[in-house]
């Protein structure tokens, strides 16, 4: 799994509807990837303002920019 893949399942990890295989590289990347951690904590703290998952997943620009901040630290 690479950062976008992570991204675009984060919902899914978290609603707890991922299938099995998916979890384990999805926990996988996120052991070895610091940038997608700090990621999921931030989806995690903003489900508890919000009180449940976002209705979509990020926007689109959000997502653009957090994918470009990870390939300028993935060197
Ligand atoms: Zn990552």
């Amino acid at each position: 799994m690479n950062c976008e893949q992570f991204v675009e399942q984060v919902t899914a990890f978290l609603d707890g509807v991922m299938d099995p295989a998916s979890e384990r590289r999805f926990v996988d990347h996120l052991a070895e990837c610091d940038g997608c951690g700090r990621y999921l904590d931030q989806v995690r703290a903003t489900v508890r303002t919000l009180g449940d998952l976002p209705p979509e997943n990020l926007p689109p620009e959000a997502r653009e920019s957090l994918l470009a901040a990870f390939r300028r630290t993935d060197v």
